[in-house]
Protein backbone atom coordinates (compact mmCIF):
# COMPACT_ATOMS: atom_id res chain seq x y z
CA UNK A 1 0.00 0.00 0.00
CA UNK A 2 2.62 2.57 0.93
CA UNK A 3 4.60 1.37 -2.41
CA UNK A 4 1.55 2.29 -4.08
CA UNK A 5 1.10 5.46 -2.35
CA UNK A 6 4.41 6.77 -2.98
CA UNK A 7 4.17 5.91 -6.98
CA UNK A 8 1.03 7.68 -6.78
CA UNK A 9 2.20 10.90 -5.54
CA UNK A 10 4.95 11.20 -8.01
CA UNK A 11 3.23 10.32 -10.54
CA UNK A 12 0.53 13.33 -10.04
CA UNK A 13 3.59 15.78 -9.47
CA UNK A 14 1.74 18.67 -7.85
CA UNK A 15 -0.84 17.85 -5.25
CA UNK A 16 -2.45 19.13 -2.53
CA UNK A 17 -2.60 17.28 1.26
CA UNK A 18 -4.93 14.47 1.72
CA UNK A 19 -6.29 13.90 -1.92
CA UNK A 20 -3.75 12.46 -3.26
CA UNK A 21 -3.38 9.69 -0.56
CA UNK A 22 -6.68 8.37 -1.61
CA UNK A 23 -5.84 7.77 -5.51
CA UNK A 24 -4.96 4.52 -6.86
CA UNK A 25 -2.45 4.52 -9.55
CA UNK A 26 -4.85 5.03 -12.24
CA UNK A 27 -6.80 7.45 -10.89
CA UNK A 28 -3.24 9.54 -10.30
CA UNK A 29 -2.63 8.84 -13.76
CA UNK A 30 -5.79 9.84 -14.77
CA UNK A 31 -4.98 13.18 -13.25
CA UNK A 32 -1.95 13.79 -13.98
CA UNK A 33 -3.09 13.55 -17.55
CA UNK A 34 -6.26 15.67 -16.56
CA UNK A 35 -3.63 18.45 -15.59
CA UNK A 36 -1.29 18.13 -18.30
CA UNK A 37 -4.00 18.29 -20.91
CA UNK A 38 -5.82 21.61 -19.18
CA UNK A 39 -2.52 23.26 -19.11
CA UNK A 40 -2.08 23.06 -23.17
CA UNK A 41 -4.14 26.00 -24.37
CA UNK A 42 -5.95 25.03 -27.24
CA UNK A 43 -8.48 28.01 -27.93
CA UNK A 44 -8.61 28.34 -31.88
CA UNK A 45 -5.44 30.23 -33.09
CA UNK A 46 -2.52 29.27 -30.26
CA UNK A 47 -1.60 26.67 -32.27
CA UNK A 48 -1.33 24.50 -29.05
CA UNK A 49 -3.96 21.53 -30.06
CA UNK A 50 -0.48 19.11 -32.15
CA UNK A 51 1.05 20.40 -29.11
CA UNK A 52 -0.79 18.35 -27.01
CA UNK A 53 -1.46 15.91 -29.02
CA UNK A 54 1.96 14.86 -29.21
CA UNK A 55 2.15 14.98 -25.63
CA UNK A 56 -0.85 12.61 -25.82
CA UNK A 57 1.55 10.41 -28.79
CA UNK A 58 3.68 10.08 -26.47
CA UNK A 59 2.39 8.70 -23.74
CA UNK A 60 1.21 5.84 -25.92
CA UNK A 61 4.05 5.07 -27.62
CA UNK A 62 5.54 4.89 -23.99
CA UNK A 63 2.77 2.37 -23.19
CA UNK A 64 3.38 0.21 -26.03
CA UNK A 65 1.49 1.42 -28.57
CA UNK A 66 3.25 1.18 -32.02
CA UNK A 67 4.07 4.24 -33.71
CA UNK A 68 2.27 3.02 -36.60
CA UNK A 69 -0.85 2.99 -34.80
CA UNK A 70 -0.51 6.61 -33.92
CA UNK A 71 -1.80 9.27 -36.08
CA UNK A 72 -1.48 13.03 -35.47
CA UNK A 73 -3.60 14.02 -38.80
CA UNK A 74 -2.79 18.50 -39.19
CA UNK A 75 -5.27 20.29 -40.51
CA UNK A 76 -4.20 24.48 -40.47
CA UNK A 77 -2.93 25.58 -36.57
CA UNK A 78 -4.86 22.48 -35.26
CA UNK A 79 -5.02 18.43 -35.74
CA UNK A 80 -6.98 15.15 -34.47
CA UNK A 81 -5.20 12.67 -32.75
CA UNK A 82 -6.06 8.94 -33.89
CA UNK A 83 -4.84 6.24 -31.39
CA UNK A 84 -6.05 2.22 -32.63
CA UNK A 85 -6.18 -0.32 -30.31
CA UNK A 86 -5.26 -3.53 -32.30
CA UNK A 87 -7.92 -6.59 -31.70
CA UNK A 88 -7.25 -9.64 -32.46
CA UNK A 89 -10.20 -9.69 -34.73
CA UNK A 90 -11.85 -12.48 -33.32
CA UNK A 91 -15.30 -10.65 -33.24
CA UNK A 92 -15.26 -10.25 -36.80
CA UNK A 93 -17.00 -7.02 -36.05
CA UNK A 94 -15.86 -3.18 -37.37
CA UNK A 95 -14.06 -1.02 -35.08
CA UNK A 96 -15.76 1.23 -32.54
CA UNK A 97 -14.45 4.75 -32.15
CA UNK A 98 -14.38 6.59 -28.70
CA UNK A 99 -14.37 10.43 -28.72
CA UNK A 100 -13.65 13.47 -27.57
CA UNK A 101 -12.14 17.24 -28.83
CA UNK A 102 -8.74 18.62 -27.69
CA UNK A 103 -9.73 22.26 -28.05
CA UNK A 104 -11.58 24.38 -26.06
CA UNK A 105 -13.68 27.47 -25.83
CA UNK A 106 -11.20 30.50 -25.42
CA UNK A 107 -11.37 31.86 -21.86
CA UNK A 108 -9.98 35.02 -20.54
CA UNK A 109 -8.20 34.31 -17.38
CA UNK A 110 -8.31 37.96 -16.23
CA UNK A 111 -12.44 37.08 -15.66
CA UNK A 112 -11.98 33.60 -13.77
CA UNK A 113 -11.37 33.51 -10.32
CA UNK A 114 -8.58 30.78 -10.59
CA UNK A 115 -6.56 30.34 -14.10
CA UNK A 116 -8.30 28.58 -16.49
CA UNK A 117 -5.18 26.90 -17.64
CA UNK A 118 -4.02 25.39 -14.46
CA UNK A 119 -5.83 22.45 -12.86
CA UNK A 120 -7.30 23.25 -9.84
CA UNK A 121 -8.51 21.07 -7.42
CA UNK A 122 -10.64 22.94 -4.20
CA UNK A 123 -13.93 22.45 -2.20
CA UNK A 124 -14.40 19.01 -3.89
CA UNK A 125 -14.33 20.38 -7.94
CA UNK A 126 -10.87 20.43 -10.94
CA UNK A 127 -11.77 23.50 -11.65
CA UNK A 128 -10.13 24.84 -15.34
CA UNK A 129 -11.14 25.75 -18.83
CA UNK A 130 -12.34 21.99 -20.70
CA UNK A 131 -13.13 20.03 -17.26
CA UNK A 132 -16.38 19.36 -18.60
CA UNK A 133 -16.16 20.46 -22.07
CA UNK A 134 -14.08 18.07 -22.77
CA UNK A 135 -10.73 17.43 -21.76
CA UNK A 136 -12.40 15.40 -18.77
CA UNK A 137 -13.23 12.93 -21.82
CA UNK A 138 -9.96 13.29 -23.19
CA UNK A 139 -8.08 12.19 -20.42
CA UNK A 140 -10.23 9.10 -19.72
CA UNK A 141 -10.38 7.62 -22.32
CA UNK A 142 -6.82 8.38 -22.93
CA UNK A 143 -5.95 6.77 -19.39
CA UNK A 144 -8.31 3.72 -19.88
CA UNK A 145 -6.38 3.26 -22.87
CA UNK A 146 -3.31 3.04 -21.20
CA UNK A 147 -4.32 1.18 -18.59
CA UNK A 148 -6.24 -1.45 -20.36
CA UNK A 149 -2.83 -1.64 -21.89
CA UNK A 150 -0.90 -2.12 -18.93
CA UNK A 151 -3.34 -5.20 -18.50
CA UNK A 152 -2.63 -6.44 -21.17
CA UNK A 153 -5.64 -6.46 -22.53
CA UNK A 154 -6.85 -7.72 -25.99
CA UNK A 155 -9.66 -6.48 -27.54
CA UNK A 156 -11.61 -8.96 -30.15
CA UNK A 157 -12.19 -6.10 -31.93
CA UNK A 158 -9.77 -2.79 -33.03
CA UNK A 159 -11.34 0.13 -30.37
CA UNK A 160 -9.92 3.38 -32.01
CA UNK A 161 -9.34 6.46 -30.24
CA UNK A 162 -10.45 10.16 -32.08
CA UNK A 163 -10.24 13.20 -30.76
CA UNK A 164 -10.82 16.13 -33.18
CA UNK A 165 -8.77 19.49 -32.77
CA UNK A 166 -11.66 22.53 -33.84
CA UNK A 167 -15.07 21.36 -32.41
CA UNK A 168 -15.45 24.34 -30.75
CA UNK A 169 -15.21 26.37 -33.92
CA UNK A 170 -14.85 24.85 -37.01
CA UNK A 171 -15.41 21.45 -36.95
CA UNK A 172 -13.41 21.18 -40.14
CA UNK A 173 -10.93 18.38 -38.63
CA UNK A 174 -13.98 16.06 -37.67
CA UNK A 175 -14.49 16.53 -41.74
CA UNK A 176 -11.32 16.05 -42.50
CA UNK A 177 -11.23 12.74 -40.97
CA UNK A 178 -14.31 11.99 -42.77
CA UNK A 179 -13.73 12.55 -45.87
CA UNK A 180 -10.64 12.47 -46.26
CA UNK A 181 -8.93 9.73 -43.93
CA UNK A 182 -12.03 7.38 -43.64
CA UNK A 183 -9.82 4.42 -43.33
CA UNK A 184 -8.43 5.15 -40.00
CA UNK A 185 -11.98 6.19 -38.60
CA UNK A 186 -14.13 4.01 -40.42
CA UNK A 187 -16.43 2.07 -37.41
CA UNK A 188 -19.63 -0.05 -36.85
CA UNK A 189 -20.31 3.24 -34.29
CA UNK A 190 -19.33 6.01 -31.95
CA UNK A 191 -19.38 6.59 -28.54
CA UNK A 192 -19.11 10.32 -28.04
CA UNK A 193 -17.24 11.98 -24.36
CA UNK A 194 -19.04 15.39 -25.74
CA UNK A 195 -22.31 14.11 -25.26
CA UNK A 196 -25.08 12.84 -22.89
CA UNK A 197 -24.38 12.22 -19.37
CA UNK A 198 -25.77 12.63 -16.04
CA UNK A 199 -27.50 14.57 -13.39
CA UNK A 200 -27.04 15.36 -9.76
CA UNK A 201 -29.87 17.01 -8.20
CA UNK A 202 -29.34 19.80 -5.61
CA UNK A 203 -29.64 17.76 -2.83
CA UNK A 204 -26.12 15.70 -3.82
CA UNK A 205 -28.42 12.68 -5.73
CA UNK A 206 -27.89 11.32 -8.71
CA UNK A 207 -31.53 12.19 -11.21
CA UNK A 208 -31.32 11.21 -14.66
CA UNK A 209 -29.02 10.00 -17.19
CA UNK A 210 -29.34 11.59 -21.21
CA UNK A 211 -27.66 8.80 -23.66
CA UNK A 212 -27.98 11.47 -27.06
CA UNK A 213 -28.58 9.88 -30.05
CA UNK A 214 -29.40 12.57 -32.05
CA UNK A 215 -28.68 15.99 -32.99
CA UNK A 216 -31.09 18.71 -34.99
CA UNK A 217 -29.57 20.62 -37.59
CA UNK A 218 -28.31 24.01 -36.87
CA UNK A 219 -28.83 26.04 -40.43
CA UNK A 220 -29.25 29.67 -40.88
CA UNK A 221 -31.14 31.39 -44.33
CA UNK A 222 -31.42 35.12 -45.42
CA UNK A 223 -34.79 36.20 -46.25
CA UNK A 224 -34.26 39.58 -48.65
CA UNK A 225 -36.19 41.89 -50.40
CA UNK A 226 -34.87 44.29 -52.94
CA UNK A 227 -36.84 47.01 -54.21
CA UNK A 228 -35.45 50.55 -56.61
CA UNK A 229 -35.86 52.03 -53.66
CA UNK A 230 -35.69 56.12 -53.67
CA UNK A 231 -36.71 59.53 -51.83
CA UNK A 232 -38.81 58.86 -48.84
CA UNK A 233 -40.80 62.10 -49.57
CA UNK A 234 -42.29 60.07 -52.52
CA UNK A 235 -43.40 56.83 -50.72
CA UNK A 236 -45.04 54.43 -53.23
CA UNK A 237 -46.96 51.17 -52.44
CA UNK A 238 -44.18 48.57 -52.28
CA UNK A 239 -41.40 49.03 -49.88
CA UNK A 240 -38.99 46.10 -49.15
CA UNK A 241 -38.91 46.94 -45.33
CA UNK A 242 -43.22 46.36 -45.69
CA UNK A 243 -42.45 43.11 -47.63
CA UNK A 244 -40.04 41.87 -45.23
CA UNK A 245 -42.15 42.12 -42.41
CA UNK A 246 -45.09 40.75 -44.62
CA UNK A 247 -42.66 37.82 -45.23
CA UNK A 248 -41.31 37.37 -41.43
CA UNK A 249 -45.32 37.06 -40.39
CA UNK A 250 -45.60 34.32 -43.03
CA UNK A 251 -42.94 32.50 -41.52
CA UNK A 252 -44.46 33.47 -37.60
CA UNK A 253 -47.75 31.85 -38.48
CA UNK A 254 -46.40 28.42 -39.57
CA UNK A 255 -45.39 25.44 -37.98
CA UNK A 256 -43.70 22.63 -39.50
CA UNK A 257 -45.06 19.23 -39.01
CA UNK A 258 -45.19 17.10 -35.92
CA UNK A 259 -42.12 14.83 -36.49
CA UNK A 260 -40.71 11.96 -34.16
CA UNK A 261 -38.32 9.00 -33.86
CA UNK A 262 -37.54 5.98 -31.02
CA UNK A 263 -35.54 8.80 -29.40
CA UNK A 264 -37.97 11.68 -28.96
CA UNK A 265 -40.85 8.88 -28.37
CA UNK A 266 -38.64 7.55 -25.42
CA UNK A 267 -37.41 11.05 -23.98
CA UNK A 268 -41.04 11.93 -23.64
CA UNK A 269 -42.14 8.42 -21.64
CA UNK A 270 -39.60 8.61 -19.60
CA UNK A 271 -39.60 12.73 -18.52
CA UNK A 272 -43.94 12.86 -18.54
CA UNK A 273 -43.46 10.06 -15.55
CA UNK A 274 -41.07 12.63 -14.12
CA UNK A 275 -43.35 15.93 -14.97
CA UNK A 276 -46.00 17.27 -12.81
CA UNK A 277 -48.74 19.06 -14.51
CA UNK A 278 -50.72 19.65 -17.83
CA UNK A 279 -46.70 19.53 -19.39
CA UNK A 280 -45.87 16.01 -18.03
CA UNK A 281 -49.68 14.93 -19.13
CA UNK A 282 -49.02 15.61 -22.61
CA UNK A 283 -45.37 14.01 -22.70
CA UNK A 284 -47.09 10.84 -21.80
CA UNK A 285 -49.69 11.27 -24.11
CA UNK A 286 -47.48 12.28 -27.22
CA UNK A 287 -45.52 9.47 -26.10
CA UNK A 288 -48.10 7.30 -26.36
CA UNK A 289 -49.38 8.23 -29.61
CA UNK A 290 -47.58 11.06 -31.30
CA UNK A 291 -50.83 12.44 -34.02
CA UNK A 292 -52.11 13.84 -30.40
CA UNK A 293 -52.64 17.15 -31.98
CA UNK A 294 -53.72 18.39 -28.33
CA UNK A 295 -50.75 16.53 -26.94
CA UNK A 296 -48.30 18.30 -29.53
CA UNK A 297 -49.68 21.89 -28.62
CA UNK A 298 -49.00 21.67 -25.10
CA UNK A 299 -45.36 20.88 -25.86
CA UNK A 300 -45.00 23.27 -28.98
CA UNK A 301 -46.01 26.17 -26.53
CA UNK A 302 -43.50 24.75 -23.96
CA UNK A 303 -40.21 26.15 -24.81
CA UNK A 304 -37.84 23.64 -23.52
CA UNK A 305 -39.82 20.88 -25.75
CA UNK A 306 -40.98 22.25 -28.46
CA UNK A 307 -37.73 21.42 -30.55
CA UNK A 308 -38.15 18.13 -29.86
CA UNK A 309 -41.17 17.74 -31.67
CA UNK A 310 -40.62 19.67 -35.15
CA UNK A 311 -38.11 21.72 -36.80
CA UNK A 312 -38.46 25.13 -35.94
CA UNK A 313 -37.39 28.72 -37.58
CA UNK A 314 -36.77 32.13 -36.17
CA UNK A 315 -35.77 35.27 -37.08
CA UNK A 316 -32.63 36.20 -35.27
CA UNK A 317 -30.83 39.36 -36.92
CA UNK A 318 -32.66 42.30 -39.30
CA UNK A 319 -30.80 45.04 -41.54
CA UNK A 320 -32.28 47.14 -44.13
CA UNK A 321 -32.30 50.21 -45.67
CA UNK A 322 -29.09 52.96 -46.14
CA UNK A 323 -30.58 56.66 -44.58
CA UNK A 324 -33.30 57.47 -42.82
CA UNK A 325 -34.68 59.98 -45.81
CA UNK A 326 -34.47 57.29 -48.48
CA UNK A 327 -36.95 54.55 -49.33
CA UNK A 328 -35.27 51.18 -48.61
CA UNK A 329 -33.01 49.40 -51.44
CA UNK A 330 -32.97 46.36 -49.81
CA UNK A 331 -34.34 44.82 -46.03
CA UNK A 332 -33.05 41.25 -44.88
CA UNK A 333 -33.66 39.00 -42.03
CA UNK A 334 -31.60 36.00 -40.77
CA UNK A 335 -33.92 33.37 -39.66
CA UNK A 336 -32.41 30.11 -37.63
CA UNK A 337 -33.73 26.75 -38.17
CA UNK A 338 -33.05 23.85 -36.05
CA UNK A 339 -34.08 20.85 -38.00
CA UNK A 340 -35.58 17.79 -36.95
CA UNK A 341 -32.66 14.69 -38.16
CA UNK A 342 -33.49 13.21 -41.29
CA UNK A 343 -34.81 16.42 -42.73
CA UNK A 344 -32.50 18.22 -45.65
CA UNK A 345 -31.67 21.89 -45.48
CA UNK A 346 -32.81 22.11 -48.69
CA UNK A 347 -36.43 20.93 -48.01
CA UNK A 348 -36.82 23.89 -45.34
CA UNK A 349 -35.48 26.52 -47.26
CA UNK A 350 -37.82 25.62 -50.21
CA UNK A 351 -40.71 25.54 -47.66
CA UNK A 352 -39.64 29.04 -46.51
CA UNK A 353 -39.23 30.31 -49.83
CA UNK A 354 -42.97 28.80 -50.53
CA UNK A 355 -44.19 31.04 -47.16
CA UNK A 356 -42.40 34.43 -48.17
CA UNK A 357 -44.17 34.31 -51.85
CA UNK A 358 -41.83 35.66 -54.98
CA UNK A 359 -40.72 39.57 -53.78
CA UNK A 360 -38.47 37.85 -50.81
CA UNK A 361 -35.45 35.55 -51.83
CA UNK A 362 -34.48 33.14 -49.69
CA UNK A 363 -30.69 31.95 -49.03
CA UNK A 364 -28.85 29.52 -46.89
CA UNK A 365 -26.00 30.55 -44.95
CA UNK A 366 -22.91 28.60 -45.54
CA UNK A 367 -22.80 24.89 -46.30
CA UNK A 368 -24.99 23.14 -43.09
CA UNK A 369 -24.55 19.53 -42.46
CA UNK A 370 -27.61 17.48 -41.40
CA UNK A 371 -27.83 13.73 -40.40
CA UNK A 372 -30.31 11.01 -39.22
CA UNK A 373 -30.92 9.95 -35.81
CA UNK A 374 -28.70 7.13 -34.88
CA UNK A 375 -31.15 4.24 -33.83
CA UNK A 376 -31.40 2.99 -30.44
CA UNK A 377 -29.03 0.09 -30.73
CA UNK A 378 -29.78 -2.28 -27.68
CA UNK A 379 -26.78 -3.52 -27.30
CA UNK A 380 -25.61 0.45 -26.71
CA UNK A 381 -28.64 1.09 -24.04
CA UNK A 382 -27.62 -1.97 -22.39
CA UNK A 383 -24.07 -1.58 -22.05
CA UNK A 384 -24.25 2.28 -21.19
CA UNK A 385 -27.26 1.41 -18.70
CA UNK A 386 -25.23 -0.89 -17.06
CA UNK A 387 -22.69 0.87 -16.74
CA UNK A 388 -23.93 3.75 -15.42
CA UNK A 389 -26.23 1.75 -12.83
CA UNK A 390 -22.59 0.36 -11.61
CA UNK A 391 -22.11 4.12 -10.35
CA UNK A 392 -25.53 5.13 -9.61
CA UNK A 393 -27.90 2.07 -8.74
CA UNK A 394 -31.22 3.48 -9.71
CA UNK A 395 -30.59 6.50 -12.30
CA UNK A 396 -33.20 6.43 -14.91
CA UNK A 397 -31.99 6.08 -18.73
CA UNK A 398 -33.24 8.58 -21.13
CA UNK A 399 -32.10 8.92 -24.81
CA UNK A 400 -31.80 12.23 -25.42
CA UNK A 401 -32.20 14.49 -29.13
CA UNK A 402 -29.89 17.61 -28.15
CA UNK A 403 -30.42 20.64 -30.44
CA UNK A 404 -26.52 21.75 -30.99
CA UNK A 405 -24.00 20.43 -33.48
CA UNK A 406 -21.21 18.87 -32.51
CA UNK A 407 -18.78 16.30 -34.03
CA UNK A 408 -21.26 13.33 -33.97
CA UNK A 409 -23.26 14.74 -36.30
CA UNK A 410 -20.88 14.79 -39.29
CA UNK A 411 -19.84 11.04 -38.40
CA UNK A 412 -23.75 10.15 -38.40
CA UNK A 413 -24.01 11.89 -41.65
CA UNK A 414 -21.27 9.03 -42.68
CA UNK A 415 -23.38 6.32 -41.56
CA UNK A 416 -21.56 5.85 -39.01
CA UNK A 417 -23.94 6.36 -35.41
CA UNK A 418 -22.97 7.72 -32.71
CA UNK A 419 -23.98 8.40 -29.14
CA UNK A 420 -23.04 10.73 -26.63
CA UNK A 421 -22.40 8.99 -23.62
CA UNK A 422 -20.72 11.06 -21.34
CA UNK A 423 -20.24 9.23 -17.76
CA UNK A 424 -19.80 13.22 -15.57
CA UNK A 425 -22.70 13.22 -12.90
CA UNK A 426 -23.01 16.66 -12.23
CA UNK A 427 -25.61 19.35 -11.04
CA UNK A 428 -27.40 22.17 -13.53
CA UNK A 429 -26.20 25.03 -10.89
CA UNK A 430 -22.30 24.00 -11.38
CA UNK A 431 -22.46 23.53 -15.54
CA UNK A 432 -20.21 26.50 -16.25
CA UNK A 433 -19.44 24.97 -20.18
CA UNK A 434 -18.00 27.71 -22.73
CA UNK A 435 -18.03 29.72 -19.41
CA UNK A 436 -16.28 31.26 -16.38
CA UNK A 437 -15.11 29.25 -13.65
CA UNK A 438 -15.61 25.79 -15.65
CA UNK A 439 -15.64 22.91 -13.08
CA UNK A 440 -16.26 19.01 -12.35
CA UNK A 441 -17.28 17.30 -9.14
CA UNK A 442 -13.78 15.27 -7.85
CA UNK A 443 -15.80 12.29 -7.21
CA UNK A 444 -17.47 11.97 -10.69
CA UNK A 445 -14.58 12.46 -12.59
CA UNK A 446 -12.96 9.15 -10.78
CA UNK A 447 -16.24 7.50 -11.32
CA UNK A 448 -16.31 8.18 -15.05
CA UNK A 449 -12.68 6.81 -15.38
CA UNK A 450 -14.41 3.39 -13.95
CA UNK A 451 -17.55 4.20 -16.14
CA UNK A 452 -15.19 3.83 -19.61
CA UNK A 453 -13.13 0.89 -18.41
CA UNK A 454 -16.26 -0.96 -17.88
CA UNK A 455 -17.33 0.18 -21.37
CA UNK A 456 -14.32 -0.84 -23.19
CA UNK A 457 -13.98 -3.85 -21.28
CA UNK A 458 -17.53 -5.01 -22.60
CA UNK A 459 -17.51 -3.50 -26.12
CA UNK A 460 -13.90 -4.74 -26.47
CA UNK A 461 -14.46 -8.23 -24.68
CA UNK A 462 -15.68 -11.28 -25.30
ZN1 LIG B 1 -17.53 19.88 -26.44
Amino acid sequence: MRTILLSALLAVGVVTSGQASELTPDQAKAREIFARVIAFKTEIGQGQVPVMAHYLADEFKTAGFPAEDIHIVPLGETASLVVRYRGDGRSHKKPILWMAHMDVVTAKPEDWQRDPFTLIEQDGYFFGRGTQDIKSGVALIAANFLRLKREHFVPHRDLVLVFSGDEETQEATIQDLVNHHRDLIDAEFALNSDGGGGTIDETGKPKIYGLQTAEKTYASFEITVRNPGGHSSLPRADNAIYELADALKKIQAYRFPVMWSDTTLAYFKASGAATPGAVGDAMRRFAANPRDEAAADVLNATPAEVGKTRTTCIPTLLRGGHADNALPQSATATVNCRIFPGVAVADVGKTLAGLVGDKAEVKVIGDPAASDASPLRPDVMAAVTDSVHAMHADVQIVPVQDSGASDGLYLRAAGIPTYGVSGMFIKDSDSFLHGLNERVPVQSYYDELDYWYRLMKRFGGR
